[in-house]
């Protein structure tokens, strides 16, 4: 097993906070406690943001671009170092499967790389303002910022929400998920490790409702970044507007998955499961309806059905394993809650629906049909693996009924036919799309959804542009 960081990550080292309350972290694949962590209190949000805004005033916010840029390639490079360390911590905080675990902590390093050299590729602009003069515009810093990150990509989501904030010369305090410190509390060590000076990255485990509003009011706070459910987005948000501080919010899902008749519907079969299924359907951008042309729908099924069956639930330590347990006990009763409403509904279960080990949260994957599209397994983000397949005739009603949901994150449409794949994809109400792929994670584009699944984006230049404000400056000639 990998040391495990069980302390507060503050001014460059892990604190002496003996003195706290302890969470306990329980393996998801086995129910063992196997660690306990330090839990914040607001007392140390407000030596964290102290320490940040020290370390932002005192260098950070002025170091010059090619020294910001050089730390942060060694941050990446360091966080290269120890891939295997960090997806070690991912699999035994969250049950991730080890093989996704060991990607994502690539992923990590990547969005560093991309950022370290995005900062001497972000600037401002000259305007030709129409009394004359000479008119320019500048990209500054904001301060100290929040990153308030959920437990089903944690590694992963910390570092898109810090590597942006730190190229464009902010401090950050980092809050992980309860069930999910400890890749966090590494990134804080390791990215000290290279270098980052002490106090640029504070890590803060604690639960949401004591440290999470704390840093969410602290005056001193000028943007919050969050990934979670949209109720606390929305809590986020209504506290946020109290000293109208920059937000910005990836929330929820339920993303559709469009298969036109002429469509590689084979290809899209065999792929579709994963789609919903990975990270045991932990996923916001999870394709969890799937409508299909009613032509193809009953082969369409089967095929489905077919390669749900061949994916592989168990050991997340196992190479092969595609699918480990859900994150917690109350997040598999809370799926299992869907279950029993959909067979109260007289939906059909083409198969799964029930747990496929005695020890472990693990769950079936779950394929319903006849889903009722008033139902809440068809409306509401189920955040597990269960999926809901019905025909549809044409393409009006279908993006009717597609865009019939308060959700608009991500989504697949299938076909050959380009006009059709353009009309459909500007139609469909969603932050991100693919077409003929599953694909909705690019580090160099932006992410982030329409409607209920947030505002602003993760990711690409827009994110970096998230993390600043624009000032415009007039010299008169
Ligand atoms: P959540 O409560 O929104 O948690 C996300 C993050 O927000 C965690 O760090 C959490 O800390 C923190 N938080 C909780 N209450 C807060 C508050 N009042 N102020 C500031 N931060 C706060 O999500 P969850 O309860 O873990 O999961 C519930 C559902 O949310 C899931 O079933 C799923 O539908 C959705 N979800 C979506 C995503 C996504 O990627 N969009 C990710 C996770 C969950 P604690 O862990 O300490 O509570
Ligand atoms: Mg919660």
């Amino acid at each position: 097993m990998p040391t495990l960081p069980t302390h507060l990550f503050l001014n460059g080292r892990y604190a002496d906070d003996l003195a706290r309350r302890r969470t306990p972290l329980i393996n998801p694949a086995t129910e063992a406690v196997f660690t306990e962590v330090a839990a914040a209190e607001p007392a140390d949000v407000e030596t964290a943001v102290s320490a940040a805004q020290k370390a932002w005033e005192s260098g950070w916010r002025d170091l010059s671009p090619g020294k910001r840029t050089e730390i942060l390639f060694n941050v990446a490079r360091k966080l290269r170092e120890h891939i295997e360390e960090l997806a070690q911590l991912e699999m035994l905080q969250i049950g991730k499967p080890i093989a996704d675990a060991r990607d994502e902590a690539g992923l990590g390093a990547r969005v560093f790389e991309f950022y370290a050299g995005a900062i001497t590729k972000f600037g401002g602009q000259t305007l030709p303002v129409s009394r004359g003069g000479f008119d320019f515009t500048l990209r500054q810093s904001m301060g100290v910022v929040a990153a308030i990150v959920p437990w089903n990509f944690p590694f992963p989501i910390a570092c898109w929400k810090v590597a942006p904030a730190l190229a464009a010369g902010n401090c950050v305090v980092l809050k992980p998920a309860s069930l999910s410190p400890l890749t966090a509390l590494k990134l804080g060590e390791l990215a000290h490790a290279a270098g980052l000076p002490p106090g640029v990255l504070q890590v803060l485990p604690g639960s949401g409702a004591a440290v999470g509003d704390a840093l969410v009011t602290h005056p001193r706070i000028r943007k919050v970044s969050f990934t979670g459910s949209t109720e606390v987005g929305r809590r986020i948000m209504e506290l946020a507007a109290r000293d109208l501080k920059r937000i910005s919010l990836e929330l929820g899902g339920k993303s559709p998955n469009i298969v036109f008749a002429d469509a590689d519907w084979q290809r899209a079969a065999d792929s579709s499961p994963m789609s919903v299924f990975a990270n045991t359907g932990q996923d916001c951008c999870a394709r969890s309806r799937v409508f299909v042309e009613r032509s193809i729908f009953e082969p369409f099924v089967e095929r489905f059905v077919q390669a749900t069956r061949a994916l592989k639930v168990g050991d997340p330590a196992q190479e092969e394993t595609q699918l480990g347990p859900l994150v917690s006990a109350g997040q598999r009763a809370s799926v299992e809650e869907y279950l029993t409403d959909a067979r109260q509904r007289g939906s059909r279960f083409a198969c799964g629906g029930s747990r496929p080990l005695p020890k472990g949260w693990f769950l079936e994957p779950t394929v319903l049909l006849d889903v009722d599209k008033k139902d809440r397994c068809w409306r509401e983000e189920i955040f597990g693996p269960v999926v809901a397949l019905t025909p549809f005739d044409d393409e009006a009603t279908l993006l009717q009924e597609v865009n019939d949901s308060p959700y608009g994150l991500s989504g697949s449409v299938w076909t050959q036919n380009l006009s059709r794949a353009l009309r459909v994809a500007r139609a469909v109400e969603s932050g991100v799309l693919s077409i003929n792929s599953h694909s909705s994670v690019h580090v160099e584009a932006p992410f982030g959804g329409f409607k209920q699944s947030g505002l602003g984006r993760d990711l690409g230049m827009a994110a970096m542009e998230g993390y600043t404000e624009l000032k415009n400056v007039y010299v008169a000639e």
